[in-house]
């Protein structure tokens, strides 16, 4: 079944008005509640909806459904369009039908895929690593997760119904681990709970997998990883919150919010950077500086809610300081309110830069390896002052030293990591919220789409850093 549920009429019409479905009707109650018939809209509790049978609510299973997908082979050698078939899913499984997926730079290395190395030793103190699991080594349909319409769910699902358009985030959502009971979702183990199942088979029958792979007309997800939004608002726009958007958003508004009024220092105007600087314009922040060695992503920056902009490449070894006096308080004068010459600086530095996979064809940052930002960052934080990062992909070996004695007297406070302390369920739809009432311009950082025949292109545009994000489109 393929429908469009935000299509302004659907059912009997004029001459049946009780079947007669408006668009208000579908967003507020879901389509599955709709087509599922009038006693629904009726006043009838939601759980009369439960489905009786294990293929779906929609009675019939999609499994031997052919579709397209953007396949990175087993042998790890190659990446091309396939046309696969769909298995059945499981009973917390859900199937979607692939609105807009974003090619994040996390994942350009399927240009140049490697089989998964095996695991390194322990840094001391580590918790010990899972054991490598033989299914990683099918063929994957690649992808990050994206947007998209359900087109059938499982017996046991009840976050979502048929008819429902979800997002489907990097990061899932459970409410049941130690994380998500503890108020750090942006954490959720239930990863760890799921089998790695393949979700397709290849047209010589073997498997393939397809966890968060939404390059592909048709993705699988676990009930967990489904956030419903209740927009018709442009895809290629929202599927930025499956990982950039909120990412950068998270940084500058959950766990630690920017305070208004207050100095901050954005280190990186990508996709992340750029969502972190709209986050902290969102916030009130007075100052919000960007440091880019991109020219057009400056200007994005200014666009998008920066008060100046800074070249790394052009300030050399004397970029803290000049950050530093940029971000400086209105006097010295401690006994007037004033910051004190030891506490200059702003009060949130936020780092979205990581590391290099490919050379860049714009401007080259100083630090391919992105190490060295990180410790301008802490150089540059004041004590009591709040360090965020989101950088990821630091090539092995990438190691940061801080001077022992200033670590603890130094009081620089960081919050970081996947998903900067977002809870997809509870804030996606804000953040949708955001992007309608055009708070966060999501359409600016949309830079180039692509149909999924050119996802390879989508990905070397992302590793090349010429479009700001590529976002693959489904018609
Ligand atoms: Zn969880
Ligand atoms: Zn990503």
């Amino acid at each position: 079944m393929s429908f469009n549920p935000y299509d302004e009429e659907l059912g009997g019409g004029e001459g049946h008005p009780e079947r007669s479905v408006s668009r208000r009707d579908l967003i507020k109650h879901g389509a599955a509640a709709v087509v599922g018939g009038a006693a629904a809209l009726g006043g009838a509790p939601a759980f009369a909806q439960a489905p009786a049978s294990t293929s779906g609510t929609t009675g019939k299973s999609m499994a031997g459904t052919k579709f397209r997908a953007y396949v990175r082979h087993a042998d790890f050698k190659s990446t091309t369009v396939e046309t696969v078939t769909l298995l059945p899913i499981q009973p917390r499984q859900v199937v979607i039908r692939v609105q807009a997926a974003q090619a994040c730079y996390t994942i350009v290395n399927a240009l140049a895929p490697v089989p998964p190395a095996p695991p390194a030793p322990p840094l001391p103190g580590a918790l010990p690593a899972a054991p490598p699991n033989p299914a990683a080594l099918n063929a994957a349909i690649v992808g990050h997760g994206g947007i998209g319409i359900v087109e059938e769910v499982g017996s046991m699902v009840k976050r979502v119904q048929v008819g429902d358009r979800v997002i489907v985030p990097v990061t899932a959502q459970c409410g049941e681990c130690y994380n998500c009971l503890h108020g750090k979702a942006d954490r959720c183990q239930s990863g760890f709970n799921r089998p790695l199942l393949p979700m397709a088979r290849m047209p010589d029958g073997s498997p393939v997998n397809g966890n968060l792979g939404a390059f592909a007309e048709l993705m699988v997800a676990w009930e967990e990883q489904t956030v419903p939004v209740f927009s018709n608002h442009n895809a290629a726009e929202l599927s930025l919150l499956s990982c950039v958007g909120t990412t950068g958003l998270g940084m500058a508004m959950m766990r630690v919010p920017i305070e208004a009024g207050s100095h901050v220092v954005v280190f990186g105007a990508g996709p992340v950077g750029l969502s972190a600087i709209q986050g902290a314009r969102i916030m009130a922040a007075s100052k919000i500086i960007a440091v880019e060695p991109i020219r057009y992503r400056r200007d994005l920056a200014l666009k998008l809610g920066a008060t100046a902009v800074v070249d790394p490449n052009a300030e050399g070894d004397g970029l803290v300081q000049k950050l530093r006096n940029m971000t400086q308080g209105e006097t010295d004068r401690a006994f007037a309110g004033g910051r004190g010459a030891n506490a200059d600086g702003p009060d949130f530095v936020i780092e979205a830069v990581g590391g290099e996979r490919f050379v860049p064809k714009t401007e080259r940052g100083p630090d391919p390896t992105g190490g060295q930002v990180l410790f301008q960052v802490w150089q540059l934080c004041p004590p009591g002052g709040w360090i965020r990062t989101a950088g990821v992909g630091h090539p092995p070996g990438t190691n940061v030293t801080f001077p022992a004695g200033a670590w603890s007297n130094g009081t620089k406070q960081q919050a970081g990591g996947n998903f900067a302390g977002v809870n997809t369920k509870r804030d996606l739809p804000m953040f949708v919220r955001l992007i309608e009432s055009k708070q966060f311009d999501a359409k600016s950082l949309v830079g180039q789409t692509f149909t999924l025949d050119r996802a390879k292109d989508a990905l070397q545009a992302a590793a090349d850093r010429t479009s700001i994000s590529s976002v693959i489109t489904f018609a």
